[in-house]
């Protein structure tokens, strides 16, 4: 039987998986120059990460994944 700190173990396991298969997705990608959502310009930092949105987006992105996530 699965106990409260085994299954705080998986959601933490879980939640590295995907951010990895993120990284690992994007790191296939050619780098982006411009913000895929509202084509600014991205920072040459944000391009090494090869991340495609600029700040503000990812920003708006990742409160929108908070409120909308259901696990
Ligand atoms: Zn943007």
């Amino acid at each position: 039987m699965a106990d409260e700190a085994d299954i705080a173990n998986d959601a933490i396991l879980a939640d590295m998986e995907r951010r990895i298969a993120i990284q690992r997705a994007a790191a296939n990608r050619p780098p982006v120059t411009h913000c895929e959502e509202c084509e600014e310009p991205i920072t040459p930092a944000r391009q090494k990460l090869r991340l495609h949105l600029c700040l503000d987006c990812a920003q708006l992105r990742e409160r929108a994944n908070r409120v909308f996530r259901r696990d």
